[in-house]
């Protein structure tokens, strides 16, 4: 089941033209396409199944910098700004707040490693502390454990996967864009090795530019133009109770993580499990991989399941005047795994005695598009001229998604980049360079 997210009308023509097509409605294509038409640009956003309904709608909402790689971390700073400038830009409510983040454990390895990260923080200015055992334990009261201590994120806060992406989207429709939904791109018009338009279902965009923002999929699409860009899903659970008791705004412990969302209920959530599936593209990538699993060996489950035969990850072609995969799967909404759902809720209704009677409103399951050093790719793509793409977010990339948007816009109108894009160049997973695998 697909969580509920706030639905966005289509624009009814197809443009015959456009300066740039956006493909993809999650949080980086919405966001991209806003940045593009702030500059003048005429923009087609092109979106298979209808904006947000992957990954920028099942996530839990957390907008940080706080245990981020440091490789991510000016990205971040720039996206938590943009996060405060949209919601004032757009005139509309994304659920963006600063409300704090809130983090326990009791695993002195955790613990470790978050005191580990104040230098990180404190060589990019970031407002974060340490909370004692006592201080841990006032701020979030649990039955049954003892805090050895946590962390308070001061300037980090969540947003609302169920308005982020279609209300930025909305602001691009605002400022020009066209918005296209149950429209799934199947491939480019190259010429002498520059992109010169889109074939879509609903028919051929003419573009000169184009940035492929299409998340789990994205590897497939650059796959059908000879574009190697190692991906790798996983996937995870998550669900949304009924309006409940307040017990704060988002809270990380190792039993649970909880985010209140703006009509009071919580998204409940497991940090550091998921189901990591075989597929053919998983097999066409697993050296890229390899450190990467290695690393998180105990907090992946493997399992086989319908990915192997449909979706992003399987490898077949497809001609571009036939139905694609991408029409295939409209909507890409794995089944959550039941036993994550009794788990999670038994813990928190142990854990967590105002929330010993809540109520499930419902469950989804989500996939994780990774690359594998878990740090997005936002990059030009040599082999193809005016082709950008911006994907691989591991699991992180809601929060960092307006900077992500932000810095792919750069890129496509060839403006100086609000960072430096050096860290996010796909070439790095494809010339030999050592994988440093980043924090999920
Ligand atoms: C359970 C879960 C919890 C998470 N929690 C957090 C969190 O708390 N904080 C955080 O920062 N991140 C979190 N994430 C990660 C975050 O959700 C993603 O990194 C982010 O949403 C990725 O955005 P995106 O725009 O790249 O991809 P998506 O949101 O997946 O958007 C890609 C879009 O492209 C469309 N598309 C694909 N191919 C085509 C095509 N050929 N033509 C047209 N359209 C196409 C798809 O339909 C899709 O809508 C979580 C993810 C999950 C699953």
């Amino acid at each position: 089941m697909s969580p509920s997210i706030k639905r966005i009308p289509s624009d009814e023509q197809l443009p015959s033209a456009a300066d740039v097509v956006v493909i993809g409605g999650g949080i980086v294509g919405a966001t991209a396409a806003y940045f593009l038409t702030r500059r003048g640009l005429s923009v087609a956003l092109v979106e298979k199944g209808y904006i947000g309904c992957e990954q920028s709608s099942r996530n839990w909402g957390w907008c940080r910098q706080q245990n981020r790689d440091a490789r991510e971390l000016p990205l971040s700073g720039v996206a938590l700004r943009l996060w405060d400038e949209l919601t004032a830009e757009i005139g509309r409510d994304l659920g963006f707040r600063r409300c704090g983040l809130l983090y326990a454990t009791d695993d002195p390895t955790q613990l470790n490693e978050w005191e580990r990260w104040r230098d990180t923080a404190r060589a990019f200015n970031i407002n974060t502390k340490m909370l004692s055992s006592t201080e841990a334990a006032a701020t979030i009261p649990v039955n049954g454990r003892r805090w050895l201590g946590g962390v308070h994120s001061v300037d980090d806060g969540k947003a609302e996967p169920a308005l982020a992406a279609p209300m930025i989207a909305e602001g691009a429709r605002d400022r020009g864009a066209t918005i296209h939904q149950d429209c799934a791109a199947r491939g480019l018009e190259i010429t002498n090795g520059a992109v010169t338009g889109v074939m879509t279902e609903k028919g051929f965009i003419r573009a000169n530019a184009v940035l492929c923002a299409a998340g789990a999929w994205a590897s497939a699409f650059c796959r059908r133009h000879g574009i190697r860009f190692p991906q790798a899903s996983v996937r995870q659970t998550a669900l949304r109770t009924r309006p409940t008791s307040n017990i704060g705004e988002a809270i990380y412990t190792p039993d649970c993580a909880l985010t209140r969302r703006i009509d009071g209920s919580y998204t409940l959530a497991v940090s550091g499990t998921a189901t990591l599936e075989f597929t053919p593209q998983g097999l066409r990538y697993w050296r890229p991989f390899l450190p990467m699993f290695l690393k998180r060996l105990k907090a992946v489950q493997i399992g086989i399941g319908k990915s192997f035969f449909v979706g992003p990850e399987t490898l077949g072609s497809w001609a571009f005047d036939k139905p694609s995969p991408f029409e295939r799967t409209r909507v890409l909404d794995p089944k959550p795994r039941s036993s994550s759902v009794a788990a999670i809720l038994e813990r928190v209704r142990m854990r967590f005695p105002a929330l010993a009677e809540v109520e499930v409103d419902h469950v989804w399951g989500g996939y994780v598009d990774c690359t594998p050093d878990a740090v997005p790719v936002i990059s030009n793509l040599e082999a193809v001229r005016g082709f950008v793409l911006a994907a691989g977010c591991s699991g992180h990339g809601f929060g960092l998604g307006p900077g992500v948007g932000r810095l792919a816009a750069d890129l496509v109108a060839n403006d100086t980049p609000c960072v430096d894009p050096t860290p996010f160049r796909l070439s790095r997973l494809l010339d030999g360079s050592k994988v440093v695998v980043g924090a999920i």
